[in-house]
């Protein structure tokens, strides 16, 4: 036998829940037309470049030493950025940054899920969420979405938390993969739902994550403001996104300072490297530059879902940079339509929703490839 008798994982001392599991990724294929991961389109500008390599130049002379372990200037200026876009002045007490929103997300469900709690999610939605939670040794729960339009029906979602009584519950607003926006109504019903359901003897409530991942990109206000008052309310944000920069890995969280406290346990010392917090103070400085982008995106993307609808798909209403489409209900399902549009040149992404598939915004040649890939796709299905 090879080494030791080891074959695969599954014969080292691994946890017992992940034996058999596999590695969250979607496929990454050199194809000419690659919309499958939701990344933005364009390349960060030069005068940003330049600028980061400015900075990064001056954190390299320092790079003998830890970074600063508190990250200050950077939550100051994330704070600066969220009062300014999203109509609240909070200060950098109240923001938390960490190598993605993943990492964000896993720092919470680390200080307030773990062995016997449990985390309630309404899928179809981002798969992550269940994955940090499996992770941290945190159960799972999944909430109900309308199977038709993909909302949330509060009257639905309150029963599955006074069920379930979830100690976290996640709102994804935009949704990842449907692209659904979550009203702030529904959001303040989930809340009091969840915060009511665990208002027993020896209980603090709830937590409540909302992941604005996409927020830049929605018709509708950031949920941020909801925060006030409400210290067991979270928002989770990235500049993966809007900011053109998921190579950056860097997400941030608004809260009530005692949930930055809280996080601040399980994080590591130094989790931000000296480089990330330079380069994402040098982004951070060209914030209206990179919402330029952000504007052409979302007309882009309510282009494609006004032509995929021309062409006689079935589209998810979409706040992201991302639209859902269907239907392929026959032979194959949504599996044989997205290998169709591989085979013209654009890969685009299999959630696993039944009838459906994504597609991130591109540039608009990117996008005028992906129709016309779809266009073949519907005459092939007539
Ligand atoms: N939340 C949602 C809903 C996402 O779709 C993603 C990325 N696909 C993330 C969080 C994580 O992004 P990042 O770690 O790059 O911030």
């Amino acid at each position: 036998t090879p080494a030791g008798g080891v074959r695969t994982l599954d014969d080292l001392p691994i946890r017992e829940e992940l034996r058999g599991q596999s590695p969250y990724g979607a496929p990454q294929l050199d194809v000419p037309v690659r919309l499958n991961t939701n990344e933005n389109p364009y390349p960060l500008p030069p005068e940003l470049v330049a600028r980061i390599a400015e900075r990064v130049a001056a954190a390299a002379r320092d790079l003998n030493r830890y970074p600063d372990r508190d990250a200050v200037e950077l939550r100051t200026a994330l704070a600066a950025y969220l009062g300014r876009t999203c109509g609240l002045s909070i200060g950098a007490e109240g923001v938390w940054a960490a190598n993605g929103s993943n990492e964000v997300l896993q720092q919470l469900l680390q200080a307030f899920g773990g062995p016997g709690r449990t985390a309630l999610g309404f899928e179809p939605s981002y798969s992550m969420h269940a994955l940090i939670a499996r992770g941290t040794g945190t159960g799972w729960l999944s909430g109900p979405r309308d199977a038709e339009d993909f909302t949330i029906d509060p009257s639905a979602a309150e029963r599955a938390i006074a069920e379930h009584r979830p100690h976290v519950v996640f709102v994804c607003s935009p949704n990842n993969p449907t692209g659904t926006a979550v009203a702030a109504e529904t959001v303040l019903a989930l809340h009091d739902a969840a915060q009511r359901a665990r208002s027993g003897p020896g209980e603090h409530g709830a937590l409540v994550i909302v992941d604005e991942a996409y927020g830049e990109f929605s018709h509708r206000p950031s949920l941020l403001p909801l925060i006030e008052g409400r210290p067991r309310l979270v928002i989770s944000r990235t500049m993966s996104k809007a900011f053109g920069a998921a190579g950056l890995r860097l997400g941030y969280l608004a809260a009530h300072p005692a949930v930055v406290d809280a996080v601040q346990l399980v994080r590591l010392p130094y989790h931000l490297s000296a480089v990330t917090q330079a380069t994402a103070l040098a982004a951070l400085e060209h914030t209206d530059t990179l919402l330029g982008y952000v504007e052409q995106l979302k007309a882009e993307r309510d282009r494609l879902v006004a032509e995929l609808r021309a062409i006689g798909c079935e589209v998810t209403d979409s706040d992201a940079n991302f639209v859902q489409f269907g239907r392929f209900d026959g032979p194959g399902g949504a599996h044989a339509a997205w290998r169709f549009l591989l085979e013209q040149g654009v890969l685009v992404r299999d959630n696993g929703v039944p009838g459906r598939l994504r597609v991130t915004t591109g540039t608009p040649e990117e996008n005028d490839a992906f129709l016309d890939a779809v266009r073949e796709l519907m005459k092939e299905n007539d």
